[in-house]
């Protein structure tokens, strides 16, 4: 239990200071659901990291537990309970919530399909159009793949009843993994299940994840030119095999890499 906690520490750290969305202080109770959290992660529920199993909510105009419930498909009673809220009718607009993952046998049934993949093509063409359009909007931003011969092994959201937050790119250990745009590091370093990871932050509200790396070849605070060699893959963290996890994130929010890329 010691050893997941302090797994966990750098974990929440970051995710605070990034607006992942960690709650700033967890108590006791807190940290012990947490710990049972990750080892139900370790126990094989996850094969890959990044497939995070909260996720973020942030209240908007109008909107109650309830509303929010039935939007994720949570009860409020444990979006209550995961944020330790006593007043549930009592919630403010812009607070952040933390929305439990589903339970396995709530999300049996549903496709294990991304939503790119069960769009028809024209309305994924418009989503490619739509996300690029923003990225341009945002920061001049134009996606680049991370690795010269990327090959798809795992796609964008659900897997297995559980969200991927990114894509996986298999590659040999040791491949170049290169700054798919130009930014800021704002993170190099072990991170939990994600193993070695680097995160960029680009123009506007778009950062980027590199995770599983065998070797960093870059430092926080470093401005990386697009192309540029960041780390190398490998299979650090919770991964199975060599491979490149790689999200595109818009906020906190974790979008469809593929969307963006080329
Ligand atoms: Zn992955």
């Amino acid at each position: 239990m010691v050893a997941v906690k302090s797994l966990l520490q750098p974990q929440r750290r970051l995710f605070g200071k990034l607006g992942f969305g960690f709650e700033r202080r967890a108590g006791r109770v807190m940290r012990v659901a947490l710990a049972l959290a990750v080892l139900l992660l370790a126990a094989g529920i996850l094969s890959c990291a990044g497939s995070g199993t909260d996720r973020m909510h942030t209240v908007r105009k109008g909107e109650n537990l309830y509303r929010i419930g039935l939007r994720y498909g949570v009860p409020a009673a444990q979006i209550a309970r995961a944020n330790r809220i006593s007043d549930v009718t009592a919630i403010s607009v812009g607070t952040r919530l933390r929305i439990p993952a589903k339970s396995a046998r709530a999300t049996r049934g549903n496709s294990t399909r991304g939503p790119a993949q069960t769009r028809r093509p024209s309305a994924l063409a418009d989503a490619r159009r739509k996300a690029r359009r923003d990225a341009l909007r945002e920061g001049e931003l134009r996606f680049a793949w991370p690795l010269s011969a990327p090959r798809l092994t795992s796609r964008f959201g659900q897997r297995k009843g559980r969200p991927h937050e990114g894509i996986d790119l298999g590659a040999r250990r040791g491949t170049t993994i290169r700054a798919a745009e130009s930014g800021k590091v704002i993170y190099s370093g072990w991170l939990g299940d994600y193993g070695k990871v680097v995160i960029v932050k680009h123009a506007g509200l778009y950062r980027s994840v590199y995770a599983h790396a065998r070797v960093l070849h870059v430092g926080k605070g470093e401005f990386v030119e697009k192309g540029r060699r960041i780390a190398e893959v490998g299979t650090t963290g919770r991964s199975t095999g060599a491979h490149l996890h790689f999200e595109i994130r818009k906020r906190d929010e974790p979008r469809n890499p593929l969307l963006y890329l080329p």
